[in-house]
């Protein structure tokens, strides 16, 4: 499922954006102010960011520099529609502008395109030797198709949407098993350990010191 953060500090628009983004199958995390959206990029793989331009503490154009190296894409939210505002975040590395108010089918047009650029919504993911049906769930190799657990198929998903990313423990476990986190790294390195056999990405899939896993390709 595609993970979307949504840093907007007022709540109605937020509440506007999560209900119109999950109603077209997104799952949507929202922050409130600037601290907290640095703090959960770094903690958490999103595909995509909704990053309002004025926010609480650090503003948006600031959270740029701790975004970008991420390589996680961004639409920035702003009311204003000052064309200085909107080239600004261009130039800093953002994928797509929105004014607010918006329309919601604007709002969810932009999202598929910018998500569609990033390979993130395609049906097929031809990545380190494998194409990924991420429909019918079917992975090949050489011609041949591999058998994956539900949770492997997941963790092999996660890994081919998030290429070059460090990925944390606590995010691969959230997202495959979804559910909390409680510390248990052991479950996550044993599945990573399996899918590496499986696929054939003994090298690929990295360890990241105290962080957990990266996809090199
Ligand atoms: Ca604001």
């Amino acid at each position: 499922m595609i993970q979307i953060l949504i840093a907007e500090d007022e709540k109605p628009i937020s509440d506007l954006i999560q209900f119109s983004l999950s109603e077209v199958g997104y799952r949507c995390t929202c922050v409130y102010d600037g601290m907290a959206a640095a703090n959960i990029v770094t903690e958490r793989a999103f595909d995509l960011i909704l990053l309002d331009v004025m926010l609480p503490e650090v503003d948006g154009f600031e959270l740029m520099e701790y975004i970008r190296p991420l390589g996680i894409p961004v639409i920035f939210l702003t009311a204003r529609a000052d064309v200085q505002d909107r080239v600004r975040g261009l130039h800093l590395g953002a994928d797509d502008y929105i004014v607010k108010p918006f329309e919601i089918i604007e709002l969810q047009a932009r999202v598929e395109a910018v998500l569609r650029r990033y390979h993130k919504t395609d049906r097929t993911i031809e990545i380190g030797g494998l194409t990924i049906d991420t429909y019918s769930r079917q992975v090949m190799r050489a011609g041949a198709e591999l058998a994956l657990t539900k949770k492997e198929f997941d963790l092999l998903l996660l890994f081919a949407r998030n290429p070059g990313i460090a990925i944390y423990r606590e995010t691969i476990y959230e997202r495959v098993w979804e559910s909390d986190y409680l510390g248990d790294s052991r479950t996550v390195d044993l599945h990573v350990q399996r899918l590496r056999k499986k696929v054939g990405w003994e090298k690929q899939i990295k360890a990241v010191y105290k962080i957990g896993y990266r996809l090199e390709v």
